[in-house]
């Protein structure tokens, strides 16, 4: 068995929470006191219950009541004493509060404790002894202590099992061992020390799955013992303010993580499944911020042309490629080497991702839709946009008018590589004499992970690999500026170590290919006839290399592995 801490239903006595009652626990107390302060006591219960009758309040003993700690100190020990009130119940929907004297301070504190917990909040009346009873038990808590910190992660939790996990091998035998209030942070300095960007924490048939995203991958990372899951879903939802008595129906919710020198923002989404609730933590760390034009990973012609066409004061930059390609990344990041003060730029996101200075963004709704957004941004005057998505024709139009007015506009659209980018724009209805003279460069797009350098290694490989690799390579237009001898090539793969976690990656980069609108193919793109492959053919001779191309140079650099260039890209 764990040696986890009881739960709240476990620390709470049985039958002793409801609100009437209360005679038959005052028995073993009658037998403990003096006859006569006895009855003085029970004179002044009745006259307890008798002043809250007046308030049109509910009235409790609480001598008995047996309060956990974790509902104690949802009041601090300071506030109670001075506002004379004690929590006694706290059922996470539920949260009931006794005071001594009903006032405008303990209205305050109603609506404090409704916000603070999103929880219904009921307030009854007790006796001084009942107050006193009660504010006696925080003198208890630092025995206790672990339970409370439970609901909030502390730095120095996080340092010490970042300090003490090397690997998921380290990580899994502490979750066997750790209090149910410290598996929390636990976890999340197990993902910090990985880098992960999630955890996902998977009810299964038999166990608990704990996995970690890293470089865009999802990691087996631990199991948790069933047994304690309910629990471990309790005090996450308690951490994010979600209803904890909630469990068919899937809630968001949110807490922050306040360490001296980062801002963690833990995003929670909770989904019901067949084997109970399954649990997604996203870490959005205040470190995290746009990375810049030069660290995208684009090189060589690729470089040069992208850095020339974003320069432009006007024109259409389209980025395409599936989720999770790093397409927002690159807007980012040009918007981050175009940001200055006499420029001015309006994004509209979907959302938000980073918080750009000097930035106006913001963010579509329901009712504030890309197009709708677009229009209002026109007539701000802004030098450059940045539209999140070009999914509807009613968008396309106006990104399309606004980059034939003199704006810069950027923005992604839904199709697998640059060429492809093109026949979207047709087929969505776009007119082909307004899109050629509008549209500057496509760029195509991926995230390929690199390979960890501690534990780089040269690899061979298997045959018919390496012919993919020769065939793909064979392909590179003789004009890109690239050369590659095909019988003298090295690959490298990371065999895993403790600074990867046994990956044998380590952080991402992007393969790119980056297409130019040139004289030849706005003639063609005017004719409005023509395939992805016609637009493919005309970008190569113009040297333009594939996302596959690039991810191989690249893997021949010892940057990426050739598995990798190939999972992403083809
Ligand atoms: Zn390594």
């Amino acid at each position: 068995m764990s040696n986890l801490g009881p739960s709240l239903e476990d620390l709470l006595p049985k039958g002793q929470n409801q609100p009437t009652g209360g005679n038959e626990e005052e028995t073993a107390e009658f037998k403990l006191q003096e006859k006569i302060n006895a009855i003085t006591l029970k004179e002044k219960e009745e006259e307890t219950a008798r002043n809250a009758q007046v308030l049109d309040l509910p009235y409790i003993n609480l001598v008995s009541f047996g309060i956990s700690p974790e509902t104690l100190t949802a009041i601090s020990q300071d506030q109670a004493q001075k506002l004379g009130a004690v929590c006694f119940l706290n059922t996470g929907a539920e949260i009931r509060i006794g005071t001594v004297k009903y006032d405008d301070k303990i209205k305050a504190l109603e609506t404090e404790l409704q916000e603070k917990f999103h929880a219904n909040i009921a307030t009854y009346l007790i006796s001084q002894h009942s107050l006193n009873s009660a504010l006696k038990l925080y003198d208890t808590l630092p025995k206790i202590r672990k339970f409370i910190s439970g609901i909030e992660i502390t730095e120095a939790q996080l340092k010490k099992f970042e300090a003490e996990i090397k690997n998921f091998q380290d990580l899994n035998a502490k979750i066997k061992n750790t209090s149910l209030s410290e598996l929390m942070a636990l976890l999340v300095a197990g993902a910090i020390k990985a880098r992960a960007s999630d955890i996902h924490i998977e009810a299964e048939e038999t166990d608990i799955k704990v996995r970690y995203r890293i470089d865009g991958i999802l990691n087996d990372a631990a199991k948790i013992n069933k047994d304690i899951w309910p629990r471990v879903t309790s005090r996450i939802k308690q951490m994010a303010k979600l209803k904890i008595n909630i469990s068919d129906r899937p809630q968001d919710g949110r807490f922050p993580i306040l360490l001296t020198n980062e801002h963690i923002d833990v995003r929670v989404s909770v989904l019901p499944t067949a084997y109970g609730e399954s649990i997604v933590m996203r870490l959005l760390m205040s470190s995290n911020t746009a990375i810049s034009f030069e660290e995208l990973g684009l090189r060589g012609q690729a470089f040069a042309i992208l850095e020339k066409e974003i320069k432009r004061p006007n024109g259409l930059i389209i980025t395409t490629g599936p989720t999770g390609s790093g397409k927002t990344t690159t807007l980012y990041a040009i918007l981050k080497k175009l940001n200055d003060p006499e420029t001015k730029i309006i994004t509209v996101e979907d959302p938000i991702e980073y918080e750009l200075q000097g930035v106006n963004q913001s963010q579509t709704t329901k009712d504030y839709t890309f197009a709708k957004a677009l229009k209002s941004i026109l007539r701000q005057d802004p030098d450059i946009i940045m539209v999140g998505e070009i999914r509807d024709l009613d968008t396309a139009e106006i990104a399309i008018q606004a980059a034939l007015t003199g704006h810069l506009v950027l923005s992604t659209i839904h199709t697998n590589d640059a060429f492809g980018a093109i026949p979207r724009f047709l087929s969505m209805g776009a007119k082909p004499f307004l899109l050629a003279p509008a549209l500057n460069v496509s760029i195509g797009q991926r995230l390929v992970r690199k390979i960890c350098e501690q534990c780089k290694k040269e690899i061979d490989l298997a045959p018919e690999v390496l012919e993919r690799v020769k065939k793909t390579l064979a392909e590179i237009p003789k004009n890109s500026g690239y050369q590659v001898d095909l019988n003298k090539m090295k690959f490298y793969a990371g065999k895993g170590c403790d600074a990867c976690q046994n990956i044998g990656f380590k952080g991402r980069i992007g393969i790119y290919e980056i297409m130019p609108i040139t004289g030849e193919m706005e003639k063609t793109i005017v004719s409005g006839n023509l395939s992805e492959y016609d637009i493919k053919n005309m970008a190569t001779k113009d040297g333009v290399i594939t996302m596959a191309q690039d991810g191989l140079l690249k893997a021949l650099d010892g940057i990426t592995s050739v598995e990798e260039v190939f999972r992403v890209a083809e």
